[in-house]
C-alpha cells in the first residue's frame, strides 16, 4: 500500500512519576505512542519485541495497528522508569531495562519491506539500522533517538542519521548531539550529520513551547553573512520572504491547562507527523507545516492523562476540532 507506515521502536512497561502523581507498569514505549497517533491517519505496522509478561495486544488490535511484526520472546518486556521535574519539560531516567530488546534481531516480512513511510522510533540505533537495511524503496524515512543512545552508541547513531530524511528530536537531545547550545547552530550541525541532502528535514521539539522546523536547502540563509557591499534597503515584503526562505518554521505548543504526564508526547508528535504525511502523500514545504500543526495537536492530547490512556480514547474528529481552535490561536 502506498501510504503504509512501518515503525520500529520500543514496546514497554513504564513507571512514571510526575510532581502531581504516579503510574506504575503502564503500557508505553516509543512504537506504542507512535502507532496510536499515526493510525489515526494511515495504516500502521509495528516491528518490535515483547516478553512473555506482555498482555496488551488487544489495545493495538482495537486501533487496527498491525502487530504481525511484534515478536514475543521468552524474557521481560522493555522497562523504563522516569521522574519529571516540576516544569514537566525535563526528566530523569531512573531505570532502563532492555529485557528482550537486548538480543532482538528484527526480520521483516515481504509486505513490511515494501512500506513507503518508515519511522525509526527511539530504540538502539543498531536495530534502527537493521530495519532500514531491509526496506526496499521507502518514500520517507524518519528517526527519533534519546540521550541514552547519543551517549552510549553515538557511532551507530551517526551511521543511521546519514540514511534518513527526517529527524525529530527534542531540544535537549539536539544540544547533546550537536554540542551546540543555540538551536539554530545545533540545526546546522545535525543537518550536516544527516549528510546535507537538499531535502533533509529536522524538527526540534521544545516541549510546551512548540517546535522549530528546519529545511536544509534554505537554512544556510538564516543569518546571511554580512558583506561590505552597499545593499539596497529591504522592502517589508523582503523581510517576510527572508524569514520564510530561511527554512525555519516555528509553531507554539497548544496551550493546555491540565498537563498530567508528558511521556510519549514526542512519539505521538512523530506519529501524527508521519501519519499526516502518509495520508496526504505530499512532502511539499507547505504540507510539512500543516503536518507539524496536526502532529502538535495529536501530541497535546497525549499529555492529558498518564501513559497512553488519553491517546487511546481520541478519534480524528477530536484532533480536527482542536486543530481548528489551535489555528485561531496562532492566526493574526
Ligand atoms: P518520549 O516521552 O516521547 O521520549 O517517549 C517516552 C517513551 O519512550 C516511554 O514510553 C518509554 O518506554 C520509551 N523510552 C524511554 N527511553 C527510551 C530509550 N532510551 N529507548 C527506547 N525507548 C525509550
Amino acid at each position: 500500500m502506498t501510504n503504509q507506515i512501518l515503525v520500529v521502536g520500543s514496546v514497554a512497561f513504564d513507571s512514571i512519576t510526575t510532581p502531581f502523581g504516579k503510574a506504575d507498569n503502564t503500557l508505553g514505549g516509543s512504537a506504542t505512542y507512535f502507532s496510536l497517533a499515526s493510525s489515526l491517519f494511515a495504516p500502521t505496522s509495528i516491528v518490535g519485541v515483547v516478553g512473555n509478561d506482555f498482555r496488551d495486544f488487544d489495545i493495538y488490535r482495537k486501533h487496527r495497528i498491525d502487530i504481525s511484526g511484534m515478536e514475543k520472546q521468552k524474557g521481560e518486556t522493555f522497562y523504563w522508569a522516569g521522574r519529571y521535574h516540576y516544569d514537566l519539560n525535563t526528566r530523569d531516567t531512573l531505570k532502563l531495562k532492555l529485557g528482550v530488546f537486548k538480543n532482538f534481531q528484527p526480520k521483516l516480512s515481504e509486505l513490511h519491506k515494501q512500506s513507503k513511510f518508515v519511522f525509526l522510533a527511539n530504540i538502539q540505533p543498531h536495530l534502527q539500522l537493521q530495519v532500514l537495511k531491509q526496506i526496499k524503496r521507502p518514500k520517507l524515512v524518519g528517526l527519533d533517538t534519546a540521550t541514552e543512545w547519543i551517549n552510549q552508541t553515538k557511532p551507530a547513531l551517526l551511521k543511521v542519521l546519514k540514511l534518513v530524511d527526517v529527524v525529530v528530536i527534542n531540544d535537549g537531545e539536539a544540544r547533546e548531539l550537536s554540542k551546540e547550545n543555540n538551536l539554530i547552530k545545533a540545526s546546522r550541525v545535525i543537518l550536516k550529520m544527516m549528510g546535507g541532502q537538499k531535502n533533509d528535514i529536522l524538527i526540534i521539539k521544545q516541549g510546551e513551547h512548540g517546535l522549530l522546523l528546519f529545511h536544509h536547502s534554505l537554512s544556510l540563509r538564516v543569518h546571511p553573512k554580512q558583506s561590505n557591499k552597499p545593499r539596497r534597503l529591504p522592502r517589508p515584503s523582503d523581510a517576510f520572504r527572508a524569514r520564510n526562505d530561511t527554512g525555519i518554521f516555528n509553531l507554539p505548543g497548544y496551550p493546555l491547562e491540565n498537563v498530567i504526564d508528558p511521556t510519549g508526547a514526542g512519539d505521538s508528535f512523530a506519529g501524527g507527523l508521519m501519519g499526516y504525511l502518509a495520508k496526504t502523500n505530499d512532502l511539499s514545504p507547505a504540507n510539512l507545516k500543516k503536518a507539524c500543526a496536526e502532529a502538535s495537536t495529536v501530541a497535546s492530547f497525549s499529555v492529558e492523562n498518564f501513559g497512553t490512556k488519553r491517546l487511546q480514547s481520541i478519534r480524528l474528529s477530536d484532533v480536527n476540532q482542536r486543530l481548528a481552535e489551535y489555528k485561531k490561536l496562532i492566526n493574526f
